[in-house]
């Protein structure tokens, strides 16, 4: 299922050259963008990036200063929040304190004057699919900050939106619950079919519940992608390092062969043989983004220490549990992080501090990046 691939899909929002401007300042610049019916698209990026004026232009309490944004094709300029199609959960809640579950819910629906029997059946359908059926009674001080967070998901629900709009939905919650809660957003977004639009700056966040991911910095977008692509081939050193963590080394291009670079990299110490993603040509100055579970970690040198192979001393571990992760001081001074599982039965003796280890990887696994 990737809509975006397909030439006949139209798609559900589509931003054309949509900039916004606070005064003499940008905070949303020339931002082109499609987004697919049934989408969990989320945007990405760092406190400042301009990711909630994005979302609060698509719910309508933003105008954009230049550029077009349409919903199902149609033009939403001048169209107010209430008359547009989606809707949209604060981070807040927003919530009213004096009000039960029940009547939180069903409060947006008594304003657009449904009648009430269709009312009671709309707030107990949406009530059961958050799984607050319990709790219907309730005012949301006699709730815990997850079942709060279920009510304004109700809230906007219940309305049936085509697109719901969510700025940081999980960011009240402690991290094993919003893991929890991330699980229950995917099922009932799956189960609804609605696009979901979710602003976060919690990458893991981002990679764990979206279709696809647009990272953003100061007011653009650098790429979109689905997760997988956005960690396996990201286009800049920005996005390798917001994405998951990163090693990067220098290098210059010392040849270029068919399908396959030759980099010189005194960083490493070696010679760095990788995949021929970026038009580099021989000469140019180029960073390799190397993630840490994709090197090995080991005390025996390979038959090649020139080639893919960076030598160093345990300079510090960080035991997780599951695995661990080593921090290795490159012949270079360079620092270089790397992570190994911990199986129950290594038979290997363990590495451990100022061990001489050799980090190898194969070409496929270091990713080029221009400078
Ligand atoms: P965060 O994750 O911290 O919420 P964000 O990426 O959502 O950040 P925005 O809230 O979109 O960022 O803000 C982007 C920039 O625009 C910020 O520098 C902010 O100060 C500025 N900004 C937002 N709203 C206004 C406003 N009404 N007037 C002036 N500046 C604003």
């Amino acid at each position: 299922w990737e809509p975006w691939n397909d030439p006949q899909e139209k798609p559900h929002v589509q931003l054309v050259g949509v900039s916004k401007r606070f005064g003499e300042f940008t905070a949303v610049d020339n931002i082109s963008l499609d987004i697919y019916k049934g989408e969990f698209f989320s945007l990405l990026g760092p406190s400042g990036c301009g990711k909630t004026t994005l979302l609060r232009m698509l719910a309508g309490f933003e105008q954009p200063s230049q550029g077009q944004i349409l919903l199902e094709g149609s033009d939403m300029s001048g169209v107010p929040p209430y008359r547009r199609p989606v809707n949209m959960m604060f981070q807040s809640y927003a919530l009213f304190p004096h009000m039960s579950v029940e009547r939180n819910i069903a409060f947006g629906l008594k304003q657009d004057k449904i009648p009430n029997l269709e009312i009671a059946q709309r707030v107990e359908e949406v009530i059961e699919l958050v799984e607050l059926g319990a709790f219907a009674k309730r005012k949301p001080h006699q709730l815990s900050g997850g079942q709060r967070q279920r009510v304004a998901l109700a809230r906007a629900l219940v309305k049936k939106p085509k697109m719901l709009l969510l700025d940081e939905p999980l960011g009240a919650l402690d991290k094993k619950l919003r893991a929890q809660t991330q699980f229950e957003l995917m099922n009932i977004q799956e189960r609804l079919g609605i696009t979901f639009v979710i602003v976060t700056h919690d990458q893991e966040e981002a990679m764990t519940v979206s279709t696809r991911i647009a990272v953003m910095d100061h007011g653009r977008i650098v790429q979109v992608a689905t997760p997988t692509e956005i960690y396996e081939y990201p286009n800049s050193r920005y996005v390798a390092g917001f994405i998951g963590d990163v090693n990067i080394v220098e290098g210059r291009v010392a040849e270029v062969g068919d399908g396959h670079l030759t980099i010189a990299s005194e960083d490493s110490g070696c010679s760095i043989r990788a995949r021929h993603a970026l038009d580099a040509p021989v000469g140019a100055a180029v960073w390799i983004a190397l993630r840490p579970e994709k090197l090995v970690i080991s005390m025996e040198a390979p038959a090649d220490t020139r080639s893919n192979c960076m030598a160093g001393e345990v300079w510090d571990i960080g035991y997780l549990g599951n695995l661990s992760i080593y921090h290795v001081k490159l012949d270079s001074g360079a620092m270089i992080t790397t992570a190994k599982t911990n199986r129950t039965r290594d038979t290997e003796q363990p590495i451990t501090w100022e061990d001489r280890v050799y980090l190898t990887w194969t070409p496929d696994a270091g990713i080029v990046l221009g400078q």
